[in-house]
């Protein structure tokens, strides 16, 4: 949709571009900036023609993907298993034309439940890299980073440049499930597991306000799982929208978590 309040925009160049003046507001993809009116905002600075690399690769095997890679541009990096990103590109529902815009940072900054790059990077341990308006650099867990629905960490002036993933946590194996009320409705419970040496890291997002990581034995009884995915659901809160019920976000979280620690077991 047309912002009818903007009324100036400009293309950033190098990172003293980024400071932001009264009204200004970054642009990203603008795959949910301009899909809502937004009358706080007089201007734009996209973030884009900074021309960040997509991604980059990390000593020992990581990855550095840019804040303004594309949900599209991700799925081209060099994953050691790319199902995983495939899945949680395809838990965003979004059309082709989407995906070519929406980028990975603006999933993370908008930071609703169903943020599918926020539920990526949370399972493959990542790290946000935000620079901070002194000109310089602060990092955080992305489980930290992300702090409720539209809540993160960023304070006035900082802006997200990239998320870092560690290459132990790539080369490990990964199962995943998604629950929707419709066949292509949004996630209300999205479920990852990652097979680490003496455990499983079970991350859960959708439908729990932000994103959840436990840490299960490597072969956990049904039991086990259960209770303690109830234990944090309810510690947090279950997630409640028009995509689905708490408590039937609960029983799906618990049932698709018990098919992903299987899966990994
Ligand atoms: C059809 C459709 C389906 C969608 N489905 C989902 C879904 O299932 N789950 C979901 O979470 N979202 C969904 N969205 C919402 C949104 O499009 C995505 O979250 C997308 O990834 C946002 O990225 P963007 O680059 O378009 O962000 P933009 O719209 O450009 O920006 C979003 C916000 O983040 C800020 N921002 C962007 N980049 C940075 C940065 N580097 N540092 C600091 N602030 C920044 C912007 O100022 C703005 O406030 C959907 C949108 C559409 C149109």
């Amino acid at each position: 949709m047309d912002l009818a309040s903007v009324t100036r925009f400009r293309t950033a160049a190098a990172r003293a571009d980024l400071h932001l003046a009264e009204g200004e507001r970054l642009l990203a993809g603008g795959t949910w900036l301009f899909s809502e009116p937004q009358p706080e905002v007089s201007g734009l600075v996209d973030l884009t023609s900074l021309g960040w690399a997509p991604w980059e690769p990390l000593p020992g095997g990581g990855l550095r993907v840019a804040a303004t890679c594309t949900i599209a541009q991700l799925l081209q990096a060099p994953w050691p298993s790319p199902e995983l990103p495939r899945a949680c590109a395809d838990a965003l529902l979004m059309s082709f034309k989407i995906q070519h815009a929406a980028t990975v940072g603006g999933n993370l900054c908008l930071a609703l439940p169903a943020g599918a790059m926020i539920a990526l990077a949370a399972a493959l341990a990542g790290e946000a890299v935000v620079w901070t308006p002194d000109g310089g650099e602060r990092r955080e867990p992305v489980t930290t980073f992300v702090r409720g629905p539209g809540l993160t960490s960023l304070t006035g002036g900082e802006v997200l440049r990239g998320v870092d993933l560690p290459g132990w946590a790539l080369r490990a194996a990964t199962a995943s499930g998604r629950a929707a009320l419709t066949t292509y409705g949004r996630s209300a419970a999205l479920v990852i597991g990652r097979r680490d040496p003496d455990a499983i890291a079970l991350t859960i997002t959708a439908s729990v306000p932000r994103p959840v990581v436990l840490m299960l034995p490597p072969a956990p009884s049904e039991r086990t799982v259960r209770a303690t995915v109830a234990e944090a659901g309810a510690e947090v809160g279950w997630y409640a929208d028009p995509h689905g019920a708490p408590d039937w976000r609960a029983a799906q979280t618990g049932r698709l978590a018990v098919e992903v620690c299987e899966a990994l077991s």
